[in-house]
């Protein structure tokens, strides 16, 4: 635990101001990336249906839980049913929405000017503020008498920036320590992947990660005629008390399609590229420039996001925040670091026989890389931005053969490169894979999220 004493100054109000302006202006570009640019056709539709039912419907059972007033009303009968040295008021709770500053949260809670720089300046210390996003939430805590006495900032994954106000203001983050748990489910297709996934419960994002993967060997429209079978085994992090934090991360995927069987290794952690199997051959290596991230626009015309004109889009985007790494996605030497007009900064790798590979609109290069190295799949190589013509931070990525821009997702250079580097272990962590599934199905429902593998991360 670390605890850092701090007194109140102009720094703080200043601090604040820059954060702010910042921050909206990022999230401005943010939101425009969002509109502009188009999933691939097959995840739209479903993407929209998605969005509609992560949100169940809660109003027929508790009414008065909608209502934050409803819940305030029914708060003065409580204080009668407890002796009154208990007595303590209520927290105050706002969860952030779009458009809200930390200073206007805490006007909102009444806070005079002077506590409230006082308390930025003392949460600017353990988190930069330009990171605030809706769905954080920040909570005061009262003393009887009115004071405030905790002001808690609960950010991403379960992690909390608390002040306590004493004689002095103190800070300090609490970082749950999150247990891996494995899980693995079965279904069969109806309709897109994504909306199979969905009915099904199982974590419907994993349907990017196939399209990505298996794009290029599937035909998502003629080959799912409804009734394929598709088992995955995948790993969650879960806090204590069960709450899910980050993102479901895929182990093995298996698509039984009528005439052939795919199946995907997701390698552990620390590497990045994804082996893909053709009944049981392997077939190529995926390793995505950025892992993890959401395919925002794909290959071949579209309307221009910045222009508005119809325009041959020359590559594909990644969308993911400033500064997110962006990995090789083969082997080769670098052949360009630099400017290059609407593309921003630049890094372009030649993977031999006329192929290379341009990451754009980066916010940096790896240190120490230069013209002439020699990279791995998966190495990093710079940082996600937005330099060039660009409309929020993403990752253009681009092949090239002889010059000439080919679709990243479906072009066979890129898979014949690929396949060179498939782990020389493959067939037998296919096998251990395939094991995994089967005894992680063969569980019962209620003991496959408690099979704890690891833990990680530290109280500070
Ligand atoms: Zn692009």
């Amino acid at each position: 635990m670390k605890a850092r004493y701090l007194a109140a100054g102009i720094g703080g109000t200043l601090a604040l101001t820059a954060g702010a302006a910042m921050f909206l202006e990022e999230r401005r570009e943010t939101s425009q990336v969002l509109a502009h640019e188009s999933l691939p056709d097959a995840l739209v539709a479903s993407s929209a249906l998605a969005s509609e039912s992560d949100l169940p419907d809660f109003s027929a059972s508790f009414p008065i839980l909608r209502k934050p007033e409803a819940v305030a009303l029914a708060f003065p009968s409580i204080p009668t049913e407890l002796p009154p040295e208990s007595f303590e008021p209520l927290p105050w709770t706002r969860t952030v929405v779009q458009g809200d500053t930390l200073d206007a949260l805490l006007r909102q809670a009444e806070l005079d000017p002077g506590l409230r720089a006082e308390i930025t300046l003392a949460i600017q210390a353990e988190f930069d503020l330009r990171g605030l996003r809706p769905g954080h939430s920040l909570t005061i805590q009262r003393s009887p008498e009115g004071q405030p006495r905790t002001i808690t900032l609960a950010i991403d994954d379960g992690v909390q920036v608390v002040i306590t106000i004493g004689k002095t203001v103190s800070t300090r983050t609490i970082e749950p320590v999150p247990v891996i748990a494995e899980r693995a489910d079965e279904l069969l297709i109806n309709g897109s992947i994504f909306v199979s996934l969905e009915r099904s419960g199982m974590p419907a994002r994993f349907a990017v990660d196939l399209a990505q993967i298996l794009g290029n060997a599937v035909d998502f429209r003629r080959d799912l005629q409804g009734g394929e079978t598709l088992k995955l085994l995948w790993q969650e992090k879960q806090l204590e008390d069960g709450t899910e934090v980050g993102e479901p991360r895929l182990v093995y995927a298996a698509l039984q399609l009528a005439d052939a069987r795919f199946e995907i290794v997701w390698p552990d952690a620390e590497e990045s590229s994804a082996t893909i199997y053709h009944d049981g051959e392997i077939l190529r290596v995926f390793s995505p420039p950025v892992p993890g991230a959401r395919l925002s626009s794909v290959f071949g015309q579209r309307k221009h996001p910045v222009y508005g004109n119809m325009r041959m889009h020359t590559g594909v985007d990644f969308a993911a925040p400033r500064g997110t790494p962006v990995k090789a996605t083969g082997p080769g030497r670098v052949a360009f670091i630099g400017r290059r007009g609407g593309y921003g900064r630049v890094v372009e790798i030649s993977h031999g026989s006329g192929t290379m590979t341009r990451y754009a609109h980066l916010s940096g290069v790896t240190e120490g890389l230069e013209k002439g190295r020699r990279v791995d799949a998966g190495d990093q190589i710079g940082q996600v931005g937005a330099t060039g013509t660009a409309t929020g931070p993403n990752l253009h990525y681009e092949v090239r053969v002889e010059g000439r821009p080919v679709d990243p997702m479906s072009d066979d250079r890129m898979t014949q490169m690929a396949q060179a580097e498939a782990p020389a272990d493959a067939t037998a962590r296919l096998r251990v894979a395939r094991l995994r599934l089967a005894e992680t199905l063969n569980l019962p429902r209620r003991r496959q999220a408690p099979a704890v593998l690891s833990t990680k991360g530290d109280r500070t």
